[in-house]
């Protein structure tokens, strides 16, 4: 029989990375990351637009964990253990250092995600791990209480005394956990975009809108964000719609991403903006509506014509003679502008998957399975996923380092 390793990680993701370093650290054990690609770390080169935003500036735990559509109370726990501070010193002692942005977002100093991914494959180099690429593991058995076996898609075989899957959003390390009893939470897509079926709107892609309202009915059930969204050319992303998608990602899936959307563009009641309308029409009647608006603080003039042309409201019209029907047209369409969800955003914009390894069948102090002793996780790849901003980096440096904490201290 080949060496057995103290640990065997599936899958050199952030999550991955995060557990081995810990358990070598901690303990020096031969441990092994197999990753099926021919890169490790891939996706942290990738986020964040190439600059992966690490964590959140968010410290108290209870609030961190809000931010977690699926995992909210059971990462509670998790992040008194290991929480954004605790990520933050941990990569600053190996050499990183990083940034906090004015809306909280953690950043490298470089701006680079390079450097994340040299500080990683530094400390596991440095604490001895084996990274082995190009290899697909394929099935995972417990031969003995004290030995798994992993067989390869090369048909090679590895042996370890514990096995910690961080395959993240793919479906073959949830095959592996589902044919060692663990249940699998079906998954869909979360963090995307809305498609639109409003050529006026989407005309004006570029503008962004900071507060706006948005309110949405999924599978019957209604869902609200507020913040920051971004008109695109095929409807609408941006903090907060990015967020709506992702605490209604299972409803809208349900709904096979056909929902009624509200949009209140001024973050104001009607009766508000009646007032304010009459306001510029005692004020300024003599001027035309097209150059005097009470929302140019709010978004450009672009997004106010096109609301004008949407209502077949002539733009050239003096503030006298905006009339009572129209002003009423322009309050409703300004607070609850009534859009209808055809369908995602285009390929590439989904970031995280929500659904996977059911966390009831975990233990969260070490994240061991409670169904078969040995096996670890880590990551996406459990039935967590946070909103943008570095919360999803954040689970994985959590669940990682709680793994790689909790395997260096268990018996042989
Ligand atoms: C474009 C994009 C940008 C993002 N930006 C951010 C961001 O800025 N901040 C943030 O917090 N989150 C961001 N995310 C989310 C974040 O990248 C993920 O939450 C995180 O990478 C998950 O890490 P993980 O280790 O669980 O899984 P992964 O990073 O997916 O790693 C899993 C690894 O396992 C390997 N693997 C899978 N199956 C097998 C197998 N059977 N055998 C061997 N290897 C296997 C895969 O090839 C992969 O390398 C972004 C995601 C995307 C797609």
């Amino acid at each position: 029989m080949e060496a057995t390793f103290d640990l065997i990680v599936v899958g050199g993701g952030a999550s991955g990375f995060m557990a081995a370093i810990t358990a070598a650290e901690k303990r020096a054990s031969s441990i092994a990351v197999l990753e099926e690609t021919s890169k490790t770390l891939e996706k942290v080169r990738i986020s964040g637009g190439g600059r992966c935003n690490v964590t959140n500036a968010c410290w108290d735990p209870r609030e961190l964990a809000t931010n977690y559509p699926r995992g909210e109370k059971a990462l509670l726990g998790a992040f008194s253990r290991f929480s954004t501070g605790d990520a933050i010193d941990w990569f600053e002692k190996r050499g990183l250092e990083l940034k906090i942005e004015d809306d909280g977002r953690i950043f490298p100093k470089s701006n680079s995600s390079t450097e994340v991914i040299h500080c990683l494959h530094k400390a596991s180099k440095a604490s001895g791990i084996k990274c082995l690429t190009g290899v697909k593991v394929n099935t995972v058995k417990k031969l003995s209480n004290k030995i798994f076996q992993l067989e390869c898609q090369n048909k090679q075989f590895f042996f370890a005394k514990r096995v910690l899957i961080a395959t993240g959003g793919r479906p073959s390390g949830k095959k592996i956990a589902n044919d060692l009893g663990h249940q699998l939470i079906n998954t869909v897509p979360s963090l995307f975009t809305f498609k639109l079926n409003a050529k006026w709107l989407t005309s004006c892609s570029g503008i962004s809108v900071d507060k706006v309202r948005l309110k949405l009915i999924a599978n019957g059930k209604q869902f609200e964000q507020f913040g920051r969204i971004l008109i695109t050319h095929w409807g609408l992303s941006g903090p907060a719609t990015l967020k709506l998608s992702a605490f209604a990602a299972r409803d809208l899936s349900l709904d096979k991403y056909n929902s009624n959307l509200s949009i209140n563009w001024v973050n104001k009641d009607f009766n508000e903006v009646k007032k304010l309308l009459e306001s510029y029409r005692s004020s300024f009647p003599t001027y035309s509506i097209k150059k005097y608006y009470p929302f140019n603080d709010i978004f450009p003039r672009r997004l106010w014509f096109a609301f004008l042309e949407k209502l077949n409201i002539e733009k050239n019209l003096k503030w006298s003679n905006f009339s009572n029907l129209k002003r009423d047209l322009a309050c409703k369409y300004l607070t609850k502008n009534q859009q209808l969800i055809i369908g995602k955003g285009p390929f590439g914009e989904e970031f995280v998957t929500a659904g996977g390894i059911n966390l009831n069948e975990i233990d969260l102090k070490s994240m061991e399975s409670l169904i078969c002793k040995g096996l670890y996780f880590a990551g996406e790849v459990l039935n967590v996923d946070g909103v943008t901003g570095g919360f999803n980096f954040q689970h994985c440096w959590t669940s990682g380092w709680i793994a790689g904490r909790a395997i260096s201290r268990s018996n042989n």
